[in-house]
């Protein structure tokens, strides 16, 4: 399945290596750094990149949920940092796209500001009180009636890709209601504040600003969903498919690792030996096993998303258990896979001046995103018992 959407999308293909080649130097210097990765944002909303998922329709590529991980999965190759901004935006208009979650205009003007490269969205949900809000737990930032609109308050943090977000979606529980809300936030409006708060081990360009609302106004139009407790919000709907761009990224660094370590072993000939060290067996146990962990993990990860773009949407949902078994599976086995190319580089897979050690560190912050591991394998657990109890037969 995934060869033949490689074969089918060659073009693209070649054109996103030549994107990620040519911002691979600045990614290098922003993991030192620990800097934003601005330059590249701006570099690819200008070669138009960031269209990809946009409808055809508002001058877009419409590309589907496989195609958009293709490109993402490359880019990481070089930039993971860059990878997940990109990832977050053009996941988010492809599931706004798809589900029709948004009032036609404000999604438009989404789309029109994305094709002329000024565009990019991102949803801040997790606080520093709530953890992942994907486990269901109540925003602390609260969204309280005023004539004509809302004021906001509280903080939100881990808002990837801040520095340059021009939308931004944020929830809010509705006091009022007892719901949470949705609400879109545009960079500019009086009051946002951005702080500075990231330093971070893994992915150090990506631009992760705790966003602090302080009595902050918004126009009733800015609610663009809402829903019950413990609920999904519209766009998160029908499975949830297009946050696969997360294990995308994952995989793109640790075939980036398997690349450069099998070139590395296939150079590499040390005085001890006559030829280089992917001549020996012990080695090549070690590609081997390499092997046996990306070829499956990668295979599922696109079967299930090609199943996604055929079904439906009604029937999307469907698919659910198997969106989060690919994300485990993919982002688990990255740093299994990375781990595994460390060892057949040796010793040099730690110097600063050889990319191993920026993937090694890169590739782990995938198991933090959700779906999260435990909760994937309750779901796994509850299909299960579902799928035999509607076999066994029925007791008279
Ligand atoms: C690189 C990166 C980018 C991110 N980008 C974004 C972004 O753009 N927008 C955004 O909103 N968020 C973002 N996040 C935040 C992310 O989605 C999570 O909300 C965040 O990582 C916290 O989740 P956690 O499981 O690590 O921590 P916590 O939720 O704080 O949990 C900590 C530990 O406690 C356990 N735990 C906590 N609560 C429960 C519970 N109720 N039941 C069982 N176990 C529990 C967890 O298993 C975990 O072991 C990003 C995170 C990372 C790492």
């Amino acid at each position: 399945m995934v060869h033949e959407l490689e074969n089918n999308h060659q073009d693209l293909l070649h054109w996103v290596d030549t994107l990620a080649n040519e911002i691979e130097r600045d990614a290098i210097q922003n993991d030192r750094e620990g800097d934003f990765v601005k330059k590249q944002v701006i570099f690819l909303q200008k070669k138009g990149l960031t269209k990809l998922t946009t409808p055809v329709e508002f001058g877009g590529s419409g590309a589907s949920l496989a195609t958009m991980m293709l490109a993402i999965e490359r880019l990481a190759g070089t930039d993971a940092s860059t990878a997940l901004v990109i990832g977050w935006h053009l996941g988010l208009i492809y599931a706004i796209r798809e589900t029709g979650a948004w009032p036609e205009e404000d999604f438009y003007e989404l789309c029109t500001q994305t094709v002329s490269g000024a565009a990019l969205i991102n949803a801040c949900a997790t606080e520093p009180a709530t953890g992942s809000t994907s486990r269901g737990g109540v925003p602390n930032t609260t969204a309280l009636p005023t004539q004509g609109g809302y004021v906001m308050n509280g903080e939100k943090n881990w808002a990837t890709g801040s520095p340059s977000l021009s939308h931004i979606l944020i929830t809010a529980f509705l006091p009022d209601e007892n719901m949470i809300g949705e609400f879109l936030v545009r960079e500019g409006m009086p009051g946002l504040r951005h702080m500075h708060a990231w330093d971070s081990m893994s992915l150090r360009g990506y631009g992760s600003d705790t966003l602090v609302f302080e009595d902050f106004k918004l126009p009733a139009s800015a609610l663009m969903d809402k829903y019950p407790i413990k609920g999904v919000g519209k766009r998160n709907g029908a499975g949830g498919g297009w946050l696969l761009h997360i294990p995308a990224m994952h995989l793109g660094i640790a075939m980036a690792a398997r690349n450069y370590t099998i070139d590395y072993a296939s150079q590499y000939q040390p005085d001890s030996l006559q030829a280089p060290i992917s001549t020996l067996a012990t080695v090549r146990q070690h590609i081997g096993r390499l092997e046996a962990m990306l070829i499956p993990a990668r295979h599922y990860l696109y079967e299930v998303a090609v199943r996604y773009d055929r079904l439906p949407l009604e029937r999307r949902e469907n698919l659910s258990h198997e969106i989060q078994l690919a994300k485990h599976l993919v982002t688990n086995t990255a740093i299994k896979a990375v781990d595994q190319a460390m060892r057949i580089a040796g010793g040099h897979s730690l110097l600063r001046h050889a990319p191993l050690e920026r993937y090694y560190r890169d590739v782990r912050a995938g198991v933090y995103n959700p779906s999260m591991d435990d909760i994937t394998l309750q779901e796994l657990a509850d299909h299960a018992l579902k799928e035999r109890l509607a076999r066994r037969p029925k007791q008279e």
